[in-house]
């Protein structure tokens, strides 16, 4: 189908529904194109709760149309295409947190936003990666069973005096990442700054010149006076560095940096899903609320930062 025609539609249908379409910044180019805002999971889902629209389209993977549901339980989440998950935040199943947290009675439950709706009730509190160490340092308890990302973990330990109980769980598209990538990328470019994302390993963190979430890379981008930045996560955030920075050269650390669950959302999937208002997603009651807890307890620390980009 013609692209621009495509589009239009889309656009209609946005309009018809009063929608609004929401896009992850690891999205293939196509869908952050079309998108309203661009940004990571939370800031993103943060958004839909503030938005007068009615039907929010998620473009990303599921925990992150299911953190918006908790969020704004009265508006639409589509996701349009439910295959779309998240290999870390599967890495850990309700029965496996509660047998840990029987094992560590004393610890507080910290989750990584990057979890299920089950694993966020079931925890104290949440984080994202760019406020994790600041909300593990707010807590009373010395003891965290931080889940489910190891590396965003050890990151936190090496931010806090806490003791931190890592899962051992990973995003294995930045844990692909290896110290070897780091140097050949630095060889090559060496006047270049080299910029990571906390879920990486432990050995590439130590090499980098800054480590931050996705919308903390895209703000040093702007603001480093380096024009050669090499980037340390999902290639889907080139698409925001490039429009944001046309003067500046970017590399992508590793080959190895695609998400293919982040890739199965396109232009015709989004069309599908305001056409047939489909796939619709939501949390049972208690669940949500539950995870509700830890989210707005998270919000209540105030170490979050504003995490969207309006197009
Ligand atoms: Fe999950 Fe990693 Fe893909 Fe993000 S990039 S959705 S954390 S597997």
């Amino acid at each position: 189908m013609n692209i621009l025609k495509l589009k239009d539609e889309i656009t209609a249908l946005k309009e018809k529904h009063n929608a609004i379409i929401l896009a992850h910044n690891y999205q293939l180019d196509e869908v952050q194109e079309i998108a309203d805002y661009t940004g990571d999971s939370f800031g993103l889902s943060k958004l839909a709760a503030s938005t007068t629209a009615d039907v929010i389209v998620f473009c990303g993977v599921k925990f992150m149309a299911e953190s918006a549901y908790i969020l704004s339980p009265e508006k639409t989440v589509l996701q349009p295409d439910l295959k779309a998950g998240c290999p870390l935040a599967e890495s850990i199943n309700p029965e496996e947190l509660q047998a840990k947290k029987e094992e560590y009675p004393e610890a507080a439950v910290v989750c990584y936003v990057n979890s299920s709706a089950e694993i966020k009730a079931l925890s104290d509190i949440c984080c994202t990666s760019s406020n994790a160490a600041g909300i593990v340092n707010s807590l009373e308890e010395n003891q965290v069973l931080f889940v489910p990302d190891k590396n965003l973990a050890d990151y936190v330990a090496g931010n806090t005096e806490k003791e931190i109980i890592p899962w051992d769980g990973c995003c294995a598209t930045h844990n692909a990442v290896t110290a070897a990538d780091v140097h050949e990328l630095r060889n090559l470019y060496p006047d270049g700054i080299v910029t990571v994302h906390p879920e990486c390993r432990p050995e590439v963190i130590a090499l980098a010149d800054h480590v931050g979430s996705t919308a903390e890379m895209i703000r040093f981008a702007k603001e480093t006076d380096s024009e050669k930045i090499i980037i340390g996560t999902e290639m889907g955030t080139l698409y925001k560095l490039k429009k944001d920075n046309p003067d500046k050269k970017f590399y992508l650390l590793s080959r190895e940096l695609v998400c293919s669950d982040m890739k199965l959302n396109n232009l015709e999937k989004i069309k599908a899903a305001l056409e047939t208002m489909q796939h619709q997603v939501t949390v049972p009651e208690n669940i949500r609320k539950a995870a509700f807890r830890s989210l707005d307890r998270m919000l209540q620390v105030k170490t979050n930062k504003t995490s969207y980009c309006q197009l």
